[in-house]
């Protein structure tokens, strides 16, 4: 049976309990005004209660990744616990936010970044890490000034550097800008770029956590991730385990755009229902609820859900899987019945054939073809028969590369055929209807 919502806090979230207080850069995101806000409370007490007591703390939370993948958090960092050969460590921030839909990141970097700067410093006392290094997207370039001005004033302060926060523990934060490559936010192309290498993706065995950056034991984490690890420290893993349900715990940051009243950036808890969140924050589905044709849930990867399923969907892990989709970076984008939702598939695809790295010839070759097949079917030019043949195709991709990037272009496909196959037939008869009667 599909989740409800019977288990979710009822209301929405309150202030009190919000990690990301700034989010529409209203107030002075300066360490000034970051501390007035609660920001580098008890720095140096966190980092003395050692790494052990912070890996448990996190994996009390029950965080699980904020980049799109979902991996736990706490599990992750303990992977840097491991008995070493001596290399250093590092943490690696990816800040190369660049799923379609997407740009909580972007929000907490412009008004939120000393949150960030802060759980660089905590989470890489925690994994033993002796810099962290936030690779920035390169659009980013307002955001990229804002992180370096708080990073100076944190060195300023004694907050990182050597001692950091009179600590003991010495700890320095670097930024690197990308250059506007999608792949790049992949971790290991991200790693290779950051060598000053083409951005292309690694083979994964070994993962980061063993051969990352410069060879060395590395973690790879989100934006959003990182930021909340101070506030997770200081207010306690069970604090944040208690919103949400089991599996998919905290807070959350949501972007909704497309067809909606409102579109905005909010922080949620999580399985918050999807409806409720359109309907809550965003003014509801332009036109009413029954105009609504679909919603990608997660950012661009992940599949359309049907009208009927978002009627039911958490904003969850587990809910959007049991839907057949996924929570992704849960960037919503909302298609009402004045878009084409088979147009909005094949634009999608034109992203991916262009951001394919080329390296593996399924996403390579498969991209593209997609691409060229999903645009006669918006167009309806194409024989029924073909919409098995993408799907075949989709699937002959998923799973078959190196990266995600090619599953992430394969499913969106499968999303459009699984939920709106009688709008794509009747596409194709209008047109052989047509074409027809012109000859
Ligand atoms: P993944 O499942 O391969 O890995 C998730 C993380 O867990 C990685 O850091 C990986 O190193 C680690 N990991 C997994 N198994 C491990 C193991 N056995 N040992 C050690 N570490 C392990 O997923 P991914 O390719 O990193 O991410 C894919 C997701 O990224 C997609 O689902 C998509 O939603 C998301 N995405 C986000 C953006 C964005 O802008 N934020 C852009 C593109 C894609
Ligand atoms: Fe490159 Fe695509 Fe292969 Fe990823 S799946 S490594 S983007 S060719």
């Amino acid at each position: 049976a599909f989740c409800t919502s019977a288990a979710v806090k009822s209301g929405p979230l309150k202030d009190e309990d919000r990690i990301f207080t700034n989010l529409y850069s209203r107030h002075d995101w300066s360490l000034a005004g970051a501390k007035k806000r609660g920001d580098w409370y008890k720095t140096k007490e966190i980092i003395l209660k050692g790494p052990e007591w912070m890996v448990n703390e996190m994996k009390k939370s029950g965080m699980r990744g904020r980049g799109g993948a979902g991996f736990p958090t706490g599990v992750k960092w303990s992977f840097m616990q491991k008995p070493r050969d001596g290399r250093p460590h590092y943490l690696v921030v990816n800040a190369d936010e660049g799923e379609p839909g997407t740009c909580k990141d972007r929000e907490i970097m412009r008004g939120d970044p000393h949150k960030l700067v802060e759980g660089c410093l905590v989470a890489g006392s925690a994994m033993g890490a002796c810099a962290a290094y936030i690779y920035i997207r390169g659009e980013f370039y307002n955001e990229s000034c804002i992180m370096q001005r708080a990073i100076n004033e944190a060195y300023k302060a004694g907050l990182l550097g050597k001692n950091a926060c009179g600590s003991g523990y010495d700890f320095d934060v670097f930024m690197q800008r990308g250059a506007g490559a999608y792949i790049c936010g992949e971790e290991t192309a991200l790693i290779e770029s950051l060598e000053g290498k083409q951005g292309k993706p690694r083979l994964k065995p070994p993962f980061p956590a063993d051969v990352g950056l410069f060879g060395c034991p590395t973690t790879v984490n989100n934006v959003e991730t990182i930021a909340a690890a101070p506030t997770i420290m200081r207010r306690g893993g069970d604090w944040f385990a208690s919103f949400g349900r089991k599996n998919n715990t905290g807070t959350k940051l949501f972007n909704i755009s497309g067809q909606v009243n409102n579109p905005c950036t909010v922080e949620e808890s999580m399985s918050i229902p999807l409806k409720e969140l359109i309907e809550r924050h965003c003014g509801g589905v332009a036109g009413g609820w029954d105009a609504l044709t679909g919603v990608i849930p997660g950012g661009s990867s992940t599949p359309i859900l049907s009208k009927e399923s978002c009627e039911v969907a958490l904003m969850e892990f587990d809910s959007l899987v049991e839907h057949k989709s996924a929570l992704g970076t849960a960037a919503v984008i909302v298609v009402n019945n004045k878009y084409d939702v088979v147009y909005a598939i094949a634009r999608l695809m034109d992203f991916y054939a262009h951001e394919s790295c080329g390296q593996c010839t399924p996403c390579r070759e498969g991209c593209s073809w997609m691409k060229k097949m999903v645009h006669r079917f918006a167009a309806g030019n194409a024989k029924e028969e073909e919409i098995d043949m993408l799907w075949e195709l989709s699937k002959q991709i998923e799973g078959h590369t190196i990266c995600a990037l090619a599953d992430g272009a394969a499913w969106p496909v499968q999303g459009l055929i699984r939920n709106f196959r009688p709008t794509l037939e009747k596409r194709m008869q209008t047109f052989k209807n047509a074409a027809s009667g012109r000859s």
